[in-house]
């Protein structure tokens, strides 16, 4: 049906991290959602109580802010809805579309046996029986069709057909009362007005069972999307060895929300050649067409361009405040005094830096500590003459009342001239007296990002050294 309002939504059981997979399946749902103007929800799975504490449902929902995509309604918790879904069992008991089934263990064990040697799946005894005690504890099971095509069409995967002899008389609801969890995605799904179901092709094979379920409460089924799982580098199926898995080894990592939605939109789906795109572009392509029916590699390198890109269009206060975020995660804290340094570093190294912690390592030289701890190599360059040089370089530069890059590089070289010396005889001990040895950007850069008195205190340090 065109003509329904588009709502999609993310379905994640709180397990302790979020996948980087279901950050994608978010993104492709907030994307798709975004672009026919429509509503993109959040819906926790959390009937397995043992593994739903708040805890691990926060860390979902700091995984949503982090990624910069929230729910556009209330977020539904499974678990609250139990009393629905045992309605909508009951509902499909009078329909005549579910029944229960008191068969024990051992019964349903043998009854398993005969459906594998008749190559089919379970079928209850008591689909038709009617003679049971409904105070004796049993399961309410769907009444799956004996043997027809029950067929999907899905988005991604085309049409696949599923004959329903393979599919067993799902339990709906459990002896305990507990809904189980096909009914519960459907019921969710329904209710919450899903129109489109986009998810892990994981999901495929529990289609056909929730078709079956659309079909006999005769609700419009959602169009289905099964995307391909992200594999890592080598083609095989995402996991720890490949490194990072969930967002938030991601974002320790040094990745940008923004770069990881515009590499996470890339990885499946694709827009022509474009590799950097916007939030703003990428709402207006998304498509379930161009979603790949090969599994997505997961390519470090890429990823790292896309963000080094995002370094760069990202404003310098707010890189500023991030490598301050990073080295407070290493027990360095930026005083406010130094903040401003910081910022003016940024632009003379941000487009050397693929991630946050390799930018917070090329500004280390603007935070340093004084007086600086010199390595053994640039201290070589401090011979008296250098010394001696580097005194009335500082002279110099203390008159100047300009203090940008292009105007430092043209009162060295001026220097330079005056003292009858190539540059290869002042930048060397300068550079060991403003950075130590740590590395740093070109020398005119590294003097205008340390500003003017952190320059010359630094070259005060070196030239009267405390005794
Ligand atoms: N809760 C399921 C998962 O974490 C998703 C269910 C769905 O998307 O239908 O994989």
């Amino acid at each position: 049906d065109m003509s329904r309002p588009v709502v999609t939504r993310i379905a994640p059981s709180p397990t302790g991290s979020m996948h980087i997979g279901t950050a994608r399946t978010a993104l492709f749902n907030h994307l798709y959602a975004r672009r026919h103007g429509g509503k993109f929800l959040i819906r926790v799975e959390d009937t397995d109580r043992e593994r739903s504490t708040q805890e691990n449902v926060d860390i979902l929902f700091q995984g949503f802010a982090w990624l910069g995509l929230a729910s556009d309604e209330e977020p539904v918790y499974q678990a609250q809805r139990a009393d629905r879904h045992r309605e909508v069992v009951d509902e499909l008991v009078q329909r005549g579309a579910a029944f229960r089934c008191w068969m024990t263990p051992e019964e349903t064990e043998a009854a398993r046996e005969v459906a594998r040697a008749e190559g089919r799946a379970l079928r209850s005894t008591w689909r038709d029986r009617t003679d049971g005690d409904p105070s004796q504890p049993h399961v309410i099971r769907f009444r799956t069709p004996d043997d027809q095509p029950v067929v999907v069409v899905d988005a991604v995967q085309g049409e696949v057909s599923f004959p329903s002899k393979d599919l067993d008389d799902l339990v709906l609801l459990r002896s305990s009362g507990e809904p189980t969890y096909n009914l519960a995605v459907v019921v969710d799904d329904h209710d919450m007005g899903i129109s489109h179901v986009i998810r892990g092709d994981d999901h495929l094979n529990n289609t056909p069972r929730q078709a079956l379920i659309y079909d006999a409460m005769d609700w419009e089924r959602p169009v289905f999307a099964h995307v391909p799982l992200i594999h890592g580098p080598d083609g095989k199926k995402l996991s720890k060895r490949h490194g990072a898995t969930s967002v938030a080894e991601y974002a320790d990592q040094g990745y940008l929300p923004e770069a990881m939605r515009n590499y996470l939109a890339r990885l499946g789906w694709s827009h022509g050649d474009d590799e950097l795109f916007s939030d703003a572009q990428a709402e207006s392509w998304f498509d379930l067409e161009h979603i790949g029916r090969a599994p997505a590699r997961l390519d470090f390198d890429k990823l790292n361009h896309v963000n080094g890109w995002w370094i760069r269009q990202a404003d310098d206060e707010r890189l500023a405040a991030l490598v301050q975020q990073v080295r407070a995660g290493r027990g360095d804290v930026v005083a406010d005094a130094d903040l401003p340094r910081l910022i003016r570093a940024i632009p003379m190294v941000k487009d050397r830096a693929d991630t946050l912690i390799a930018l917070a390592d090329q500004l280390a030289f603007a935070l340093l500590n004084r007086p600086l701890a010199i390595a053994e190599k640039p201290a070589a360059q401090l011979t008296d003459e250098a010394r001696a040089r580097l005194a009335r370089l500082s002279d110099r530069l203390a008159g100047l009342e300009t203090w940008d890059a292009a105007f430092l590089d043209d009162s060295l070289k001026g220097f330079a001239d005056a003292e009858e010396v190539g540059m290869g005889k002042i930048g060397p001990p300068l550079r060991a007296a403003l950075t130590g040895g740590v590395a740093s950007p070109d020398i005119a850069k590294t003097l205008a990002a340390l500003g003017k008195a952190e320059s010359l205190g630094r070259m005060a340090d070196v030239l009267s050294p405390q005794a």
